[in-house]
This record gives C-alpha cells, structure tokens and sequence, in this order.
C-alpha cells in the first residue's frame, strides 16, 4: 500500500525527482522532471551527470563540472545539498531552464556510504526571469539616479525618518559618505553644525510637509557652514508621496549662483551708491564753485571801493588769490578723474630722490600748518642717506601732498608725521596724524568717489571727496598700494608702496645733509 501511494505522489507531484546510484547513473526520474528537463526517462536513464550533454551553470553563468551536479555532491559528502539554483541546458530548445534543486543521499541500515541519492527539483525559470528583469529595472534606475546631475535623497515620514536611498551627487553635494546616512538625524548632525540652525531645519521639514504646499517645499540656499563659515549653498525640493509615507528630496549646489546673485546686488548698491554719491557731488561741485566764486567776486566788487585802506586790500587780494587757488585745486581734482575715468592718466617716470622729493613737499605744506593750524606740528621722518627711485615725481608729489593736506584738515591738535621707511627691499611711505580717525566700517570706503565721512567731527571741512580715489588710482598707477589703519579719535595713518626694481638700502658713503637731519629729529619743532 505504501509502495503504491508513493508511487502515486512519485507520478503526479509537480516536482521533479530524480533518483541516482552510487556511480552517479540515473535509475529513474518522474513525468514532472521529464516534463521539466524535456526529455525522456528512456533518455535519461542509466546516464551520469558525468555525461558531457548535461550542460549545467550557476546564477553567475559559470559552468558546473559533473562532479559538482546536486546529487554528486550528496553521494560524495553523505549529506544533504542545498537547495541551489541551477541552470540546465536544454538543447532542443537551446535556452536554459532554471531549477531550484535540493539533492538528499539515501543510506541502507547499518551502511555509512550512500547507495542512492535522489534530487527534487522545482521549474523556477519564470521567476527567475522576473527576478532577473527586477535587477536590471533596479540597476537601471541606480544608474539613471547616480547619474543626474541632481541629488536626490528618499526617506520615510515618520517622527524618527530613515533614509531609504541617496545617490552619489546627493552625498558629494553635502560632502559626506552615504554610509553616514542611516537615519535623516545623522544626516542633519553631519550637515548642519550649528544647533539653533539644526532644529530650525528639523522642524521646517515637517511643518513644510505637514502643510503640503509645494511652494514651502522649495528651499532656497540653505547655508553649510565648516567652523562657523559658509562653505557653500544648497538648494532643495522636497516632493511628498504620502501614499507611500515617503518624501523625496532633490538638492542642486546653488552657491554659484548665490554668489553671483550676492555680487549682483553688491553691484547693484555700488552702482546706486555711486549714482547716489555722483548727484551729491554735482549739488556739492555747483557749491564748492560757488563758494570760491562768490569770494572772488564779492572782494574784487570791494577792491574797486576807495574807502579801503592799502592793508585791507592786502587782505582782499590774498582772499581772492586763495579762492582762486582753490577752484582751481577743484578743477585739476576733476581733470585728473576724468584722466583716470578714460584711461587717459600718463605716466613719466624719472629718477627720483626720495629725499629732495619729501623735503620739498615737507617745504610746500609747512607754511600752511603755520598759518591754518600752528598747534599741530608737521614732522618728517625718513633714513638718512640717499635713495633714488625710477617713478613718477609729480604724481608721488600729489599722493604725498594730498594724504597729508588730509591729515592736517582732520586734526585739530598734536602732530603729521610724514615719511618713508625701507621695508624689505620696498619703499614704504607713511602719513600719520593724531585727528579725528576714522570709523572701521567706512575705511575702505573712503577711496570710492565722492565719498566723505560724515560725522559731527568731520562736517564743515572743504572737500570735494575726490582726494583719495584719485591718491589710490596714482599709487596702483605706480604698481604700488595703499591702505591705512586708523582708530577713532586717536588718529590715522595711511601707507603706501612704491615698488623697486632693485633693493633699495640708505647708500651707505652719502652724508645726510644738515637740513635733513634736523628734520628727522622727532622732537623737532616743526617751525624751520
Ligand atoms: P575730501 O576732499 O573730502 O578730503 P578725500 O577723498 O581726500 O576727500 O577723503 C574722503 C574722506 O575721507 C574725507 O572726507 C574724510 O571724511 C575722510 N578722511 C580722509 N583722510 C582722513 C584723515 N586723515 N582723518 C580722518 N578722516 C579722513
């Protein structure tokens, strides 16, 4: 009777079951594996897997050696094998058919070597198939996702998000490794230094999605900071698929275009500061004439008056020729702008000696600290020796006189200090005064045009604003620079160099001539 059953279950299983010998010869297999395997039992039986026409491969493609068959293996080791998935070639259809296979040695009482073994065996091609078309859709869109030039980024909604997937541009765009990226918190630690700013993200993401609105789902530049500076901007688009209780995010290294867009808008203020500071300049141009003018014309109107006596009228000259004097500093002020403005600013080089050169411009200024502000003192402070330079006399003349007309408007009490100093080779010249100073957030602005400080301490000083823009256009003209450092209420000094072709050193056989070392003495009264 059992014989009988197991027959039956031996015919009609959809499995199929092949029995082997010891030798590995095939006794019997059932209708399912002839069915299966396309051949006959009659074909089959009494062959090995030895047989070169049993074609078998692995998952991987790689052939398997009759040895390695299923039931080989169980005969060989007395122990159960697998189940393994298999490929067999079938030659009437020329395409493989793909078995999950588990082979089972069978043993008579009292033997330790088995005397059979058989192996079942299920059809598994179909799914295999799907398995395998699975796979390729899998590595096609991993290749597709690693590929865009986007990041992209896809976690589960929850109060505890994981991260489902990221791709390569997502994690080069944040700099950091995917494997840091198990949870969106780790991922928030590793991106976000700052706390405050941490859980500010933390919870727009959620309200964003709890909100639905796409429009909130955009971020635009968001800062990643290292120690404190921004290092670069991302922005991002998160796309919630509640469905799926899933959120996607895609994420693009915006800080190129932030930053164009930073300098965009610094331009564009330069450009209305400019525009701002240029109206102010011909309101003030119109004034800074009119001034003057109205001074000359009003003292020749009073020259021509007899009841003045020859001393008044002394004074009247003198006013009038320093009005003069003064619309035509403003005039050659607007020359040189407009020289420098078309890029008509010549330069005549010729050798120059330092040390003339500061004596005469310490000669020109000095009367005028005598007479306008005879409680600051104008010192000049230079090596001894002397030092020669190819430049541009003139206009080292201007910057010099300029810087320390300047100073002297500046100050109300203390000293100017002018000179140079050779520093490493270069000419290093310096105005220094003891005035007013100057606020740090405008020192770099008092080199734009037009630009003045306006302050309680500086107003109701002459100046056109054009001073410096036009000292820094003759210094960078000369290949040189200029800066200053300058602390409010304790006075300014402003720098700037003067490159050489060769080092430059105090020539060592010359004299200082008595005139200059006297005014190098620090403690000099400035008087001469
Ligand atoms: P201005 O003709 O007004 O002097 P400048 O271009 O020479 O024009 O200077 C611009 C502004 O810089 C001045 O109006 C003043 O506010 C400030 N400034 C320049 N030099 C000094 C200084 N030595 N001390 C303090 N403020 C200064």
């Amino acid at each position: 009777e059992s014989e009988k059953q197991h027959r039956r279950l031996f015919e009609t299983m959809s499995q199929g079951v092949i029995y082997q010998a010891a030798d590995g010869k095939i006794i019997s297999a059932n209708p399912a594996s002839e069915k299966i395997l396309g051949i006959s039992l009659e074909q089959m039986q009494g062959k090995t897997s030895m047989d070169p026409r049993w074609k078998m491969i692995t998952e991987d493609g790689e052939n398997v050696s009759g040895f390695e068959h299923p039931s080989m293996v169980a005969l060989r080791t007395g122990e159960k094998f697998g189940p393994v998935v298999r490929g067999i070639y079938l030659p009437e259809r020329d395409e493989y058919v793909w078995l999950s296979i588990t082979a089972t040695p069978l043993f008579r009482p009292g033997e330790d070597r088995p005397f059979q073994s058989y192996a079942v065996f299920d059809d598994i091609t179909i799914k295999k198939q799907h398995e395998d078309e699975i796979k390729k859709q899998q590595k096609l869109i991993k290749t597709v996702l690693n590929k865009l030039p986007i990041g992209i980024a896809i976690n589960t909604i929850e109060s505890k998000p994981k991260v489902e997937l990221v791709n390569d541009n997502f994690a080069k765009i944040y700099g950091i490794k995917k494997e840091e990226l198990p949870t969106v918190e780790s991922f928030w630690e590793a991106v976000y230094e700052d706390e405050a700013f941490r859980k500010e993200i933390k919870n727009r993401v959620l309200s964003d999605v709890k909100s639905g609105d796409p429009k909130r789902m955009q971020w635009h530049d968001i800062p990643i900071t290292k120690n404190g500076e921004v290092v670069k901007y991302v922005s991002a688009q998160n796309i919630a698929l509640e469905d799926h209780g899933l959120i996607i995010s895609t994420v693009m290294d915006s800080t190129e275009r932030k930053l164009a867009e930073v300098e965009l808008v610094k331009a564009k203020e330069k450009a209305q500061e400019s525009d701002r500071l240029k109206s102010a300049f011909l309101a003030n141009l119109s004034h800074e004439f009119r001034t003057p003018m109205n001074a000359i014309l009003g003292f020749s109107q009073l020259l021509k008056q007899p009841r003045f006596t020859g001393e008044q009228k002394e004074h009247f000259i003198a006013t009038i020729e320093s009005s003069g004097q003064r619309m035509l500093n403003l005039i050659s002020d607007i020359v040189d702008i407009s020289k420098i403005e078309s890029g008509q600013l010549d330069v005549s080089k010729s050798i120059v000696n330092i040390h003339d050169s500061m004596l005469y411009v310490y000669d020109i200024l000095m009367p005028e600290f005598n007479e306008k502000k005879p409680q600051v003192s104008l010192r000049l402070n230079m090596p001894s020796g002397v030092i020669t330079l190819e430049t541009d006399k003139e206009k080292l003349h201007s910057v010099l006189i300029n810087l320390i007309s300047n100073a002297q408007k500046f100050t109300n009490k203390g000293s100017v200090e002018f000179g140079f100093k050779v520093d490493n080779g270069m000419l290093v010249f310096f105005v220094k005064d003891s005035g007013i100073g100057i606020p740090k957030d405008l020192q770099q602005r008092i080199f734009d045009r037009f630009f003045q400080v306006n302050t309680s301490l500086s107003s109701g000083h002459e100046g056109s604003g054009l001073g410096l823009s036009i000292a820094k256009a003759f210094v960078e003209l000369l290949g040189g620079k200029i800066w200053l450092e300058s602390e409010p209420e304790r006075g300014t000094t402003f720098y700037f160099t003067i490159p050489v072709q060769k080092p430059v050193k105090a020539s060592p056989e010359s004299k200082p001539d008595e005139y200059s070392q006297l005014i190098q003495t620090s403690d000099i009264n400035p008087v001469i």
